[in-house]
């Protein structure tokens, strides 16, 4: 397959890797698409198929997996599957377009692994896990349950840190935008990778 560069943000829910993402999405000179990824989650708020997410049943979700449609995916929260489709990097690619991820540290690195030379790995840093939960709060689409489910989740995520490309600390978010912009530059500036074919 012939194809671009792959751009990783991943971090804790609530960290602000989504802003992150679709600030750099509005960045022509990078030429990235972002990859839709399947959940098996509800839609929240103003989400559209096909836009934020592919919005699939468990039961399609489970099809997937074992037919092998997915380069990586992820129980990211129990009963909340998460996965990145190969038709969506091959989408992107065929249009000549690099392709960015906002999914979890374990997807995140798990499309390093497969790519390491195309893949820039970055890792979005919150202030704390307190300021995480207020963030979680004041957002209101999820339950306190769930609010919970996503705390307890980012002390582990957190400490997958070190294994990235690069940490952002997003604690003055025009910063972490102008941070994030330059790494992106500098990785798709960089010679073409060598598993890539002409
Ligand atoms: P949310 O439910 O808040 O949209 O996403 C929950 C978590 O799942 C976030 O950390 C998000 O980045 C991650 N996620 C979204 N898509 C994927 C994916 O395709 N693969 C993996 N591994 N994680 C994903």
């Amino acid at each position: 397959m012939k194809g671009g560069k792959l751009i990783v943000f991943s971090a804790p829910s609530g960290s602000g890797k989504t802003t992150i993402v679709r600030h750099l999405l509005n960045v022509p000179e990078l030429n990235l698409e972002f990859s839709i990824s399947a959940t098996s989650r509800e839609p929240r708020g103003h989400e559209i198929d096909g836009k934020d997410y592919y919005f699939i049943s468990t039961k399609d979700f489970k099809q997937h997996i074992k037919n092998e449609d997915f380069l990586e995916w992820e129980e990211v929260y129990r009963d909340n599957f998460y996965g990145t489709l190969k038709t969506e990097v091959e989408r992107i690619w065929a249009q000549g377009r690099n392709v960015i991820f906002d999914i979890d540290v374990v997807g995140g690195l798990r499309i390093k692994k497969k790519y390491p030379k195309e893949t820039l790995a970055v890792f979005v840093k919150p202030p704390s896990v307190d300021e995480l939960k207020i963030r979680l709060k004041k957002r209101k689409t999820e339950s306190e349950e769930k609010i919970n489910m996503r705390i307890a989740k980012a002390s582990v995520e957190m400490a997958t840190a070190p294994q990235f490309d690069f940490i952002i600390e997003n604690d003055q978010l025009e910063n972490a935008l102008k941070e994030a912009e330059e790494l992106v530059k500098e990785h798709i500036s960089e010679k073409k990778s060598p598993t890539e074919k002409e």
